[in-house]
């Protein structure tokens, strides 16, 4: 079994090299013959600076990738969060949803449910935003303009509490749910890529949730849109003032 489990992870380790190989080589040839292109032909200065600007998209790609490789080593080699740093949930989701409204720039109807002001959440804010915020431009990048992204919150009666990211966008076909937070997985790897994306973001939401002891839940339905649900445990929620019921969510 041992050897079985060795094999495996040697396996994945491989693909995961050759994954990230072929995701650096495919824009590293498009911005070698924009060089050779420069370097080769006189071009006129609408010509350098169109030029110019398709070097810089393959070179904001590159950079955006390995910003997400650093991130997903670092949340391998880092202890748990903490359990007892807390972080207020309403400014964290709004800082989500502020980034949301950009990227959509003003293409969806984007709604931010209240929050309590003294609802708490404990473990590493910057990891859990990051978390959020990839749902986030998720919903804005896989929903077509006119669309319509709801960010809510509930505290589940076993006192887990779900963070949701509801979108009416394409939505996902039933055989991708269970892979798509596998590292580099694309339901459609041209739509992935054209929006900026790098095929790591769900891998990574995955990761920061269950390094905090929860999980990250996603149901979808194509043509209608998707929810992602962010799920902390009982123990790494507080509401120090009030007892007060909390609303329901809607359902999906
Ligand atoms: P990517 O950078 O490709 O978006 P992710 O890991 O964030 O990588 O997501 C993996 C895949 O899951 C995406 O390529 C896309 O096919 C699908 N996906 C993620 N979020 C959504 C969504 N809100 N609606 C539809 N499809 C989604």
């Amino acid at each position: 079994q041992d050897v079985t489990e060795r094999l495996r992870a040697e396996a994945m380790r491989r693909d995961f090299v050759a994954n990230v190989s072929h995701e650096i080589r495919t824009p590293l040839t498009v911005l070698a013959g924009f060089v050779e292109t420069m370097a080769s032909l006189p071009l006129s200065a609408a010509e350098r600076s169109r030029v110019i600007g398709l070097m810089q998209q393959q070179t904001d790609r590159m950079q955006v990738l390995v910003a997400d490789l650093l991130q997903l080593a670092q949340l391998e080699g880092s202890p748990r969060p903490p359990t007892d740093r807390w972080t207020a949930l309403a400014p964290l989701l709004q800082r989500v949803a502020a980034d949301a409204r950009t990227l959509s720039a003003g293409r969806h109807q984007l709604v931010l449910d209240p929050v309590p002001a003294d609802l708490e959440v404990a473990g590493l804010e910057a990891e859990l935003l990051s978390a959020a915020v990839n749902l986030a431009a998720n919903a804005v990048r896989y929903t077509p303009e006119g669309g319509r992204i709801h960010i809510s919150w509930l505290q589940r009666t076993d006192g887990q509490i779900e963070v949701a990211v509801r979108d009416s966008g394409i939505g996902i076909a039933r055989e991708h749910l269970g892979r798509l937070t596998e590292r580099f997985y694309r339901v459609d790897g041209s739509r992935s890529r054209d929006t900026g994306g790098t095929g790591l973001g769900l891998s990574i939401v995955k990761h920061v949730m269950q390094r905090h002891g929860g999980q990250l839940e996603i149901d979808s339905t194509p043509g209608q849109g998707s929810c992602f649900r962010l799920v902390l445990p009982a123990g790494r929620v507080r509401q120090p003032q009030a007892q007060a019921m909390h609303p329901q969510d809607e359902t999906a």
